[in-house]
């Protein structure tokens, strides 16, 4: 059977690939009014002098690969979207409470076999029902529920009639919380994986910097929407192909797969907004998550901090940086002074130049 859609207007199959556009341009909008507003500014990491002179790309060049790269995402998340069987949650609950029956039966032998009788563990797990574990095991029943499609109908009812509280209790635990967070932690580490090794790559091999991942570098002075701006040759190996293969191999369901998409893409327009705020959740995975990311964006911090969601493979592969080390915060500053410097030589540069314009209009006439 299929579940009923969150949006009566959409399918559940197509939230994956339409959440995370609009959780990116909401972002990109709050920080967007921020910066023009001037507010916030105490926690600003740049000077305007520094935007006004390190950046290379256009702001409406950034806005157009952006949407660029989300087009082609939403291609092909619409033609690859499809519904998915679901069962009813009762169902489900009663295969993960067969399963934790069978582990207790199992359990309770291997006790047995070592001289060990838990009362509680053989009073959880025993057999209602003569045959149950040869029935049990002939179904093939396995942790994945996906798996039994082929084995029964999705009934309902099976839980309160046919196991022990605690039995429930403990498949209730695994179907809601254990098995959800250990999917969403294994996601996490394969895309962060994924993430480090191919960005890494992109810095190593010239040709690949040079011709494809230099242009996400051409924004020294990072801001929100600019955290899409990617050549379409690294979108589509890395977007389009690596990222949803984490998520099929860590078995996320369409609803899953949008919490993830929708985080995913929080942390990376957060990272690139500019601004380190306090209390930011995105710190809870990686300290000084925006400085992390801002280092990377500098000339100087380029061959540093890699990762997207944590610091742990920077730090195992030595190319961690702290934003916060001393000669990290000494090169900031000297880069600030320089933009003011080179801002101001524009300036007086540009006025010379009316001046002499001015001038020469005044002797014409
Ligand atoms: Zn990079
Ligand atoms: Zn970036």
């Amino acid at each position: 059977m299929t579940r009923e859609s969150i949006l009566p207007i959409l399918g559940d199959h197509h939230l994956p690939y339409v959440v995370p556009v609009i959780v990116y341009w909401v972002i990109s909008f709050i920080f967007h009014y921020i910066d023009t507003k001037g507010l916030l500014s105490a926690y600003k990491l740049h000077t305007s002098a520094e935007d006004l002179s390190k950046n290379r790309a256009t702001k409406s060049n950034v806005i157009k690969f952006a949407l660029l790269q989300q087009a082609c995402q939403c291609t092909l998340g619409y033609l690859t979207a499809t519904e998915e069987q679901v069962f009813p949650h009762d169902y489900a609950i009663a295969v993960w409470a067969q399963n934790v029956r069978y582990g207790g039966i199992v359990a309770t032998q291997w006790l047995r076999y070592f001289g060990l009788e838990l009362a509680w563990v053989a009073n959880n797990s025993k057999d209602p029902e003569s045959g149950f574990v040869e029935r049990f095991i002939q179904n093939t029943y396995g942790n994945n529920i996906g798996n039994l499609s082929h084995v029964a109908q999705p009934q309902t009812a099976l839980v309160s009639t046919d196991f022990s509280t605690w039995t429930v209790i403990t498949a209730k635990l695994l179907y809601w919380i254990l098995v959800p967070l250990f999917q969403y932690i294994s996601v996490m580490i394969l895309a962060d994986t994924m993430q480090y090794f191919t960005h890494r790559a992109f810095h190593v091999n010239k040709w690949l910097y040079r011709h494809i991942h230099s242009m996400h570098h051409d924004i020294y002075v990072p801001y929100a929407y600019g955290a899409f701006y990617n050549h379409p040759l690294e979108t589509i190996p890395i977007d389009m192909i690596l990222f949803p293969m984490c998520i099929a191999i860590a078995k996320l369901d369409n609803r899953q797969a949008t919490i993830f998409g929708a985080i995913w893409t929080f942390k990376t327009v957060v990272d690139h907004c500019g601004y380190d705020l306090p209390y930011n959740p995105c710190n809870i995975v990686c300290p000084h998550s925006v400085l992390f990311h801002d280092l990377h964006h500098q000339t100087w911090g380029m061959k540093h901090n890699f990762s997207v969601y944590g610091s742990f493979w920077d730090r195992l592969m030595r190319t961690h940086w702290s934003p916060c080390d001393e000669l990290a915060q000494e090169k900031y500053k000297r880069g600030k002074v320089i933009a003011e410097t080179s801002v101001a030589r524009k300036r007086l540069v540009e006025r010379a130049s009316d001046m002499t314009v001015g001038k020469s209009t005044a002797v014409n006439t």
